[in-house]
């Protein structure tokens, strides 16, 4: 089963065209990152899969079925999204905010049911934030208050999570807790489509890469097919050296300062 197909996408803001001919396909239960570096039109290629951005041409299909076809809301049941770094205008309760994941569920005028409570605790013992449940969630850390973002996403019982660098403003520590996190929920069968810039990260979790250059995708494949020194440099514009990583097996790129041959 496909969880996502994006067909022939040609995308842009007013009259500047970003994503140009992008196809892909995900399959269900796959972990798969998206790289290439800033501008290339990773985010842009989220909002199109979550239907924010109609696409100019082409069409996006969520498990099998035309996005076009699909409400905000059945997209908001089956889709997950996770941002970069998420601001609360409002010093809500932690819990209040795991909460509003329930939103896409709740009847007109109806309060949340022992259900809805059922599965946000459930979201946050996953997430391990279950223990500052009370506290106000601009009072937690970069990554605890990830963590929770996680857990809201989690409430919503998506199929499919969507996450734009969601360790972009972690220290090395919380990076890998939000991974082993990722690779956590994908082993119980959730479909992980996840922006990275750090290809190291993405090379040692995900199963496959998808490799955008300037609104196009440049190739998808393993991490070993994808992060090849002459395509990286190419499309990073910037020379590195590949290693392997000697414990994962995984390709290890290391940054070289200009002028080294
Ligand atoms: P990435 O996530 O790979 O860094 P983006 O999808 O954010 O790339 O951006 C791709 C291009 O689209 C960039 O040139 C960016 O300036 C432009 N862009 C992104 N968002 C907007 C917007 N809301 N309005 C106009 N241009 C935008």
């Amino acid at each position: 089963m496909l969880a996502i197909r994006v067909n022939n996408i040609s995308v842009g803001y007013i009259s500047k065209p970003v994503l140009k001919d992008v196809n892909f396909t995900v399959e269900s239960g796959s972990f798969v990152g998206l790289i290439g570096p800033n501008g290339s039109g990773k985010t842009t290629l989220l909002r199109v899969i979550t239907g924010i951005l109609h696409p100019w041409s082409g069409n996006v299909e969520i498990f099998e079925k035309s996005a076009d076809s699909l409400t905000r809301i059945d997209i908001a049941r089956s889709v997950g999204v996770v941002p970069q770094e998420s601001f609360f205008a409002f010093n809500f309760k932690t819990e209040e905010i795991v909460l509003m994941g329930r939103y896409p569920y709740l009847k007109r005028f109806k309060s949340e049911t022992k259900k809805d409570y059922d599965i946000v605790y459930e979201s946050m013992k996953f997430t391990d934030t279950l223990s500052f449940r009370d506290r106000p969630i601009n009072d937690l850390s970069g990554g605890e208050r990830q963590r929770v973002v996680i857990a809201r996403s989690l409430s919503q019982s998506p199929k499919i999570l969507l996450l734009d660098e969601p360790t972009s403003h972690l220290d090395l520590n919380h990076q890998i807790e939000i991974f082993d996190l990722l690779k956590r929920l994908n082993k119980r069968g959730m479909t992980i489509l996840a922006i990275s810039h750090d290809l190291n990260l993405a090379s040692m979790y995900c199963e496959r890469l998808i490799l955008l250059d300037a609104g196009r995708i440049r190739l998808i494949g393993t991490p070993e097919e994808v992060i090849t020194p002459t395509l990286i440099e190419d499309v990073y514009k910037t020379k590195v050296l590949l290693q392997e990583n000697p414990v994962t097996h995984t390709p290890y790129i290391l940054l070289l300062p200009s002028g080294i041959d």
